[in-house]
């Protein structure tokens, strides 16, 4: 008899308990990999994360081959239609139980509760994609709304028990080198070979990034001219590497640093830990990912919603120099770097007054590392909608901004060569320059407006 491995946001064979899992408890392995094309459309699936995953799926099925896994892709239309496929799937090759690594969004919760019902067979669900455990909880057992203290309790559990990285299972018996499937392409595609989408060319990405900008990330990090983060966010995002290898390459580099929080590696351990608590809020909170804000009462703002604000503000043409590079960045590249997705946030909820939710859609079309958390925690921080103590008036100027992060305009003068040749202030308010706009805003202007919204529903 034979058990199947059922891989979904964990497309990696190091460090993957479900699949060390089914190794251990049985002599005859399959795999499989669902693809859901209608599902992905209706996300509206950034091409350049659709040949980013099918490029993974591939080097996944390579490596599974080495170890006498055939792997099978199964297109499944949509995601609805996957239980009844994995049930069919299961009799057509005579699977005897199925393990998969657990997954916490509340679609997946229910989809992996249709599967046990549907199956005549067990579904093994293992622990994955997190570092802490997700039922962490405050001293009233009440899940936590703020990061600080979440963070504080996450490393106190994992100074407790330091994780366990999983080592690659032995071939099976029954190896077969050459099964090697393809995954098909599903839509269209945008070039990502920039991006490694091999385990090896993951780790080795993680490994430079650990030895050589680590120790300077806290310096580097909000600076979008410096290659200062890890740019590992796609790959964490389908599971090609998992935060546990992270954080104990980050060990092994830097030492007990990574236990404190205001040192370079321990700013480093914060952003995963930062990830986590986006998925700790959306498990705890589900409204949050069915397109509701986590603090209730900003639900009820009138955003004006203008279509052609919006337009320049995804086209990279408001007139703020910072703002435009960062949205041409996205475009160019389909990855914004950090500071700039905080800023570029910011500016369409508090100065284009456009619904954070258009924003998060706009992000998840064009993301190469479009998380569904991270992305919607990120939207509604910026958007003061959602968990972060920081208060609704804490608006960022997109000007100073710029003035801090980009002083010199390296970066903006990248995405935005129309300003090529000015400096200082005049390269962060450009007067009237061939081809590039006037601002389309008033900041101050659009700043009071954004505070009586605010302030008027809060009343
Ligand atoms: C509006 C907005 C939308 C965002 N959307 C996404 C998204 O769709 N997918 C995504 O992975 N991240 C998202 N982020 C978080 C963050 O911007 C990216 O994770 C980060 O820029 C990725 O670059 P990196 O891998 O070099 O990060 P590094 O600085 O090297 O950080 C290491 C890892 O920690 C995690 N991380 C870092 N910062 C954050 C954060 N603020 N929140 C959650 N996780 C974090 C990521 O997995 C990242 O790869 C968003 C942030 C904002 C403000």
């Amino acid at each position: 008899m034979t058990a199947l491995i059922w891989f979904r946001n964990d497309l990696r064979s190091l460090d993957n308990p479900a699949l060390t899992a089914v190794c251990k408890n049985h002599e005859h392995v399959r795999a499989v990999y669902f693809l859901c094309p209608q599902q992905l459309d209706e996300h509206g699936i950034a091409p350049i994360r659709r040949h980013f995953l099918r490029r993974a799926v591939d080097d996944l099925s390579a490596q599974l081959g080495k170890l006498g896994i055939p792997l099978d892709i199964v297109n499944a239309t949509h995601f609805k239609h996957v239980p009844s496929q994995l049930k069919n799937h299961c009799q057509k090759h005579g699977i005897e139980a199925v393990y998969a690594n657990q997954e916490w969004l509340v679609d997946e919760i229910q989809r992996d509760s249709l599967c046990t019902e549907q199956l005549d067979i067990p579904l093994h669900l293992l622990d994955d994609s997190l570092l802490s455990p997700l039922h962490i909880a405050k001293g009233d057992g009440q899940p936590y709304k703020v990061f600080t203290p979440y963070s504080r309790r996450c490393r106190e559990v994992l100074a407790a028990q330091f994780p366990r990285v999983l080592r690659r299972p032995a071939a099976k018996k029954s190896s077969d080198a050459g099964t090697t499937a393809q995954c098909p392409k599903f839509g269209e595609e945008k070039d990502s070979s920039a991006w490694p989408a091999d385990e090896e060319g993951v780790l080795q990405q993680l490994r430079q990034f650990c030895a050589e900008r680590a120790a300077d990330y806290q310096k580097h990090r909000d600076f979008p001219a410096i290659d200062g983060t890890s740019r590992l966010s796609a790959a964490l995002a389908l599971g090609l590497l998992s935060p546990r290898q992270c954080l104990a390459r980050l060990q092994q580099e830097c030492g007990e640093e990574i236990w404190d929080a205001k040192s370079d590696a321990g700013t480093w351990f914060n952003e995963l830990l930062w990830r986590e608590f986006y998925r700790h809020v959306a498990y705890h909170f589900p409204r949050v990912v069915k397109g509701q804000a986590f603090q209730s009462y900003t639900d009820a703002i009138p955003w004006p919603n203008d279509q052609a604000l919006f337009d320049a503000w995804r086209e990279g043409r408001t007139g703020f120099p910072i703002v435009d590079a960062a949205m041409r960045q996205l475009s160019a590249t389909g990855w914004m770097h950090n500071r700039l997705r905080m800023i570029a946030a910011s500016f369409l909820c508090k100065d284009l007054h456009i619904d954070w939710r258009w924003g998060e859609r706009h992000f998840l079309e064009t993301l190469i590392d479009a998380d569904f958390a991270s992305n919607n925690g990120g939207w509604q921080w910026a958007a003061s909608t959602g968990t972060d103590a920081a208060p609704y008036f804490r608006i960022f100027n997109p000007t100073t901004q710029g003035q801090r992060f980009d002083a010199d305009g390296e970066f903006i003068v990248h995405y935005v060569p129309e300003l090529k040749g000015l400096r200082g202030k005049q390269l962060h308010q450009p007067p009237a320059v061939s081809d590039y706009p006037l601002p389309i805003v008033d900041h101050n202007e659009r700043r009071k407006i954004t505070l009586a919204l605010f302030k008027e529903i809060r009343d």
